[in-house]
């Protein structure tokens, strides 16, 4: 009788969950499933900001217990740190991480999924730990919460990112490069801490100057959406600082930047460079960084056998949930294909942004664009009555379709 081939995915938050239960979808009973990762619940962060607006700890309600849908796949759910990748003998070495002292153990696979993401760099800014602030898990969320909530004293606040260093491969399919990770959160926060800071009679948007290391904040949102959300960034009172190069250091009362600049804060917002995990750097199917080598199908050139979606993979530019989970579609429906014996052709991803931004108030954005990567694509949807409101009446004259401007998509 034919082996049932074990498919082992490496993480289980966003990509890594999406890709098992796609897989146990497209495969059935014709595959084993095994995923491993350090916790066992999933950390919803898109939604941190909203409960720390509304002062709720993000821990109360943004932590998912991911097990029971694993059991209901029949999958298997190993909770322990991934500590090295042996591609040759297709061996994951782990240890369980439910106590401390366990001895580390490892586990072969026929398939194996990458979907690890990768570490936030805090601890490469220097006054990052007594200075800095983020929203990137419900720790730092629940820092900014109480900050704003019992110490805020109405002082400038700066969000933006630190220099993001994607990584080289002549195997990568040709890509745009970016200089910060994610920049979509960093436009979203400031829209709707200034609409906290009003509600709360702390202030407005001028309280807050968004700054970035590239040329033009959120440039992967493609010039003819940028030509309509400059111009509201800067209506609305907001300060804005680009070319940055990165952060050199945050002291009590200013961020340094590497260009030699800096800006006077009482409240740093940061989103860090994305770093691949130090275990995954040298391992014989990463570009130079560490982020996973694949095509379009998310496949390593070198070692077929092995795939990566999500954050953890190089073509994931910029680091977004929404990308991932087009990469899980792709990966599950090319290894469950291969299994089956299917003839069916997978389309190779067309990477594109897609976001839904909130801006306080219920009031929120939706984007969604290829322009960057060089498609045509360009669609930025916001209630008239949110941008007649913001605005005060001041509507610039942006070119969005009429269609989309009389329909009133206000996204909440
Ligand atoms: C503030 C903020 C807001 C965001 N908003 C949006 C948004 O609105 N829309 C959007 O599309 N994207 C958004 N993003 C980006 C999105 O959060 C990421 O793209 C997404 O989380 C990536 O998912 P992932 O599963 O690839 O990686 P992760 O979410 O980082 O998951 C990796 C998993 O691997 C596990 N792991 C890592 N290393 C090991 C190890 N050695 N051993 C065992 N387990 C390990 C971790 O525990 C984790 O569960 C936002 C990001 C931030 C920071």
């Amino acid at each position: 009788m034919k082996k049932i081939p074990h498919i082992v995915v490496l993480g289980c938050n966003f990509a890594g969950l999406t890709v098992s239960r796609y897989l146990h979808k497209e495969a059935r009973d014709k595959a084993k499933i095994t995923v491993i990762d350090r916790k066992n619940y999933i950390n919803f962060i898109p939604n941190i900001p909203i409960e720390v607006f509304n002062n709720h700890n993000p821990a109360d309600s943004l932590e998912f217990q991911f097990q029971k849908h694993l059991k209901s796949d029949g999958s298997a759910f190993i909770q322990a740190e991934v500590e090295n990748i042996e591609a040759d003998n297709k061996k994951v070495f782990f240890t369980p991480s439910e106590r401390p002292g366990a001895a580390q153990e490892f586990i072969t696979y026929d398939y194996l999924v990458v979907a690890l993401g990768c570490k936030l760099a805090f601890d490469k800014i220097e006054g990052f730990a007594e200075f800095g602030h983020s929203f990137s898990d419900t720790f730092y969320g629940n820092e900014v919460r109480n900050y704003l909530h019992n110490d805020y004293k109405g002082g400038h606040i700066v969000i933006g990112s630190d220099r993001f260093i994607q990584g080289k491969s002549p195997k990568l399919p040709k890509m745009p490069t970016a200089l910060a990770a994610c920049e979509g959160p960093p436009v979203e926060l400031a829209f709707s801490l200034a609409d906290w800071l009003k509600d709360n009679k702390k202030g407005d948007a001028k309280n807050i100057t968004l700054f970035t290391p590239g040329e033009v904040i959120a440039e992967d949102a493609g010039e003819t959406i940028l030509k309509q959300l400059l111009p509201m960034v800067s209506d609305m009172g907001f300060g804005y600082k680009k070319e940055t190069v990165g952060i050199k250091r945050l002291t009590k009362d200013a961020i340094e930047f590497k260009d030699g600049t800096s800006l006077e804060a009482e409240m740093k917002i940061i989103l860090p460079n994305w770093e691949p995990h130090s275990f995954m750097k040298g391992l014989p199917f990463v570009d130079d960084q560490g982020f996973v080598v694949t095509d379009l199908y998310m496949r390593n050139p070198d070692y077929p056998e092995i795939f990566a979606v999500g954050d953890a993979a190089a073509v994931t530019v910029p680091k977004l949930g929404s990308l991932g989970h087009m990469e899980c579609e792709i990966a599950s429906k090319v290894i469950a294909n291969e299994i089956l014996g299917y003839p069916e052709e997978v389309k190779p991803l067309h990477p594109m942004v897609v976001c839904f931004g909130d801006m306080g108030s219920h009031k929120g954005f939706y984007m969604h664009t290829d322009e960057w990567y060089g498609g045509d694509t360009s669609i930025l949807k916001m209630g008239f009555k949110t941008m007649y409101e913001t605005l005060g009446g001041k509507v610039p004259s942006w070119g969005m379709p009429l269609s989309e401007v009389i329909g009133d998509h206000t996204i909440v």
